[in-house]
């Protein structure tokens, strides 16, 4: 998986990928991530990337001829998904990263200021999307969440199982996880975890998921496939 990130702050991109998961992704070739400085293809000769609005307004806008200029210049035959990172996107979900971990490459346009001409959206942007009903300061953050949550589904980046047991892998929030000490400040590890017995473990967390479902995203049960017993615990 390739990422071509179009982006007033490049290093933004590159040092925050740097560590950990996504550091060893790319050092095995696993993906590839490029950050683009959207400023290297600007015509203006005082090098600004940014104009005021039309009809008047609050705050500045990134002006079309240097985004779309980087992303002519870097896009290949595989460029099929560009996104546009945008508070007024389609909200972001575990299915649309799945759909996006498909891809060989992903362009992802991070917006500053009050966002893009909006010919750019017109002319090159085949997905916009929101990581939240909020507004952040830039697209770099919410470009490094896709590429986290992405990375982590590409063949090979973390083990096949993790991924599959991961919440909203199943429409289902995940189990509590614990590890050593068994006690610590009185708390101690539930006596399931210990005993031994797969099968009882299995059902113990099958049913923590259930009920941190049910607590803290109701909106989720209903897409989820629930068995009969899966009801019968709920009932209860
Ligand atoms: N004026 C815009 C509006 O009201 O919709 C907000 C612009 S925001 C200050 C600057 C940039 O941050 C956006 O162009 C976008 O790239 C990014 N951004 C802000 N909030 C975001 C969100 N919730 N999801 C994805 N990107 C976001």
């Amino acid at each position: 998986m390739v990422f071509k990130v179009l982006t007033l702050f490049p290093e933004v991109i590159l040092q925050a990928t740097n560590f950990s998961i996504l550091k060893r992704a790319q050092q095995r070739g696993l993906i590839k991530i490029e950050a683009i400085n959207i400023r290297d293809y600007t015509k203006d000769k005082h090098k600004r990337t940014d104009d005021y609005p039309y009809g008047g307004g609050y705050g500045m806008v990134m002006t079309a001829q240097p985004i779309v200029d980087a992303y002519e210049s870097i896009k290949s035959s595989k460029s099929h998904r560009v996104i546009y990172l945008t508070p007024q996107g389609k909200k972001y979900t575990q299915d649309i990263a799945k759909e996006f971990s498909k891809e060989e490459e992903l362009v992802i346009i991070c917006g500053h200021y009050e966002g893009i001409d909006q010919r750019v959206i017109d002319l090159i942007v085949t997905d916009e999307i929101s990581i939240g009903d909020y507004v952040l300061s830039g697209g770099e953050y919410a470009a490094l969440v896709l590429i986290d949550s992405i990375s982590r589904l590409v063949e090979g980046v973390i083990e096949k199982k993790s991924v599959e047991e991961e919440s909203f892998s199943d429409c289902l929030l995940e189990y509590p996880h614990y590890t050593r000490p068994y006690e610590f400040r009185g708390l101690k590890v539930p006596e399931v975890l210990l005993s031994g017995n797969h099968e009882k473990i299995k059902k113990w967390r099958r049913y923590q998921s259930l009920l941190k479902t049910i607590k803290s995203r109701p909106d989720l049960i209903n897409a989820a496939n629930l068995t009969e017993e899966d009801i019968e615990f709920l009932i209860k």
